[in-house]
């Protein structure tokens, strides 16, 4: 058995990240200034996306993509009971409904059949998550969405970098959100990203930082910079330099870190593939996968233990391990303000109960994730039926 304990989702962070960082606290603009501008420009171009807003946060980026689009108290906005729940609360926290709509089984992204059922004269916005990295199927969504005149937005925090029908993600929706927390496959500890074209990204950049219109000062140049107006209430989601020196860095790194976590689901799909215990992910011909998460599911008809039990089980065998994610649906808040039942959304929550996430990042070696597969190996035979 392993004698360390191996943590769920450490970041990468090398000499060069910290001494970028080093760099921007010795200049005289540590918050957001010409680095994060520098960050949105290379991101844009790495995304290929005709515009970006860098942010504090995915969560901030998906409120302010709300806000800007004017959804408000009265809409609906359809989104997936498989998330972390920051992209119901947002649509909450605008004053508008969270409608949940069930997932595909074999990529556990929001399933398009479902969307098209929860429609109604009150939908103004659909919300795609991209779960674990593997594109939501866009194809059926953009078309419902063109159909009934709905808002994209989409929730890519996993989905640094993927494709759908060779599409960058991040180039399909009306917004896109990134998330660079510090778990996520480029991080900049906290922060996140929109992607959109010019004109929403400038409705969305005065949304992000206190509503306050920079335009004003071109009209009143004469005045000074020191004059600004504020036209909306905007928020307070800017990137500083600081983070924005850690994410260029970190989009440099970024292909090797993508080789290198294919890598590690090849190691383990060839493993997990011979044990009839277990599930490993889905791959659709059609998307270029990012890899964020490892979601395998536990055959439990096959097993004497529950999921839980078995994430424990690894524990003591000093494998870490996480859950993606407590379906939405199941938080008091949402069981209590909307009425839900677990099985409202059947698939989210039967597959919930069969997941367990796996250590997946760069810096796992082989030996590691032998060591993974080992324990998922020593726990089976010891608890199959
Ligand atoms: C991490 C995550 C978020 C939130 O990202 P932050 O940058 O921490 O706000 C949103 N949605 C999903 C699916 C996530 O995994």
């Amino acid at each position: 058995m392993r004698k360390t304990f191996l943590p769920f989702s450490p970041p990468s962070i090398s000499e060069e990240e910290i001494a970028a960082v080093v760099d921007t606290l010795r200049t005289d603009w540590i918050t957001t200034g010409p680095k994060t501008r520098e960050f949105e420009t290379v991101f844009c171009e790495y995304i290929g996306a005709p515009s970006a807003l860098a942010l504090n946060s995915c969560t901030g980026a998906l409120h302010v993509a709300l806000a800007a689009l004017g959804i408000g108290p009265g809409d609906e906005v359809i989104t997936t009971p498989m998330t972390f729940v920051s992209t119901a609360n947002v649509i909450h926290q605008v004053g508008a409904t969270p409608i949940l709509a069930d997932v595909e089984p074999d990529t556990l992204n929001i399933d398009p059949i479902q969307v098209a059922a929860r429609i109604t004269p009150r939908t103004k916005a659909l919300l795609p998550v991209h779960y674990g990295g593997h594109p939501a199927d866009m194809a059926p969504l953009l078309a419902l969405a063109k159909a009934h005149n709905l808002f994209v937005i989409e929730d890519a925090a996993h989905a640094m970098p993927a494709t759908y029908e060779g599409q960058r993600i991040g180039t399909l929706g009306d917004f896109t959100a990134f998330s660079f927390y510090a778990t996520k496959n480029l991080t900049t500890a906290e922060g996140g990203m929109l992607t959109a074209n010019p004109d929403r990204i400038q409705d969305a950049r005065l949304w992000s930082l206190h509503g306050m219109n920079r335009d004003a000062w071109k009209r009143y140049s004469a005045e000074g910079s020191w004059y600004y107006e504020v036209v909306v209430p905007g928020f307070k989601y800017n990137m500083t330099d600081i983070q924005a020196s850690i994410g260029m860095v970190q989009l440099k790194r970024l292909e090797s870190f993508q080789q290198r976590r294919r890598e590690i689901v090849a190691q383990y799909n060839a493993a997990f593939s011979q044990m009839p215990e277990v599930q490993p992910p889905t791959a659709r011909p059609n998307v270029e996968h990012a890899w964020h998460l490892y979601v395998l599911r536990l055959h439990l008809d096959r097993l004497t233990i529950n999921r839980s039990q078995f994430i424990e089980e690894l524990k003591e065998r000093n494998i870490g391990t996480s859950v993606h994610f407590i379906p939405v649906h199941l938080h008091p808040f949402y069981r209590e303000t909307c009425g839900w039942m677990p099985e409202d959304f059947p698939v989210a929550y039967g597959e919930y109960q069969r997941t367990i996430s796996l250590p997946l990042h760069p810096r796992l070696s082989v030996e590691d994730v032998n060591d993974v597969i080992e324990a998922v190996q020593d726990v089976i035979t010891h608890y199959r039926c």
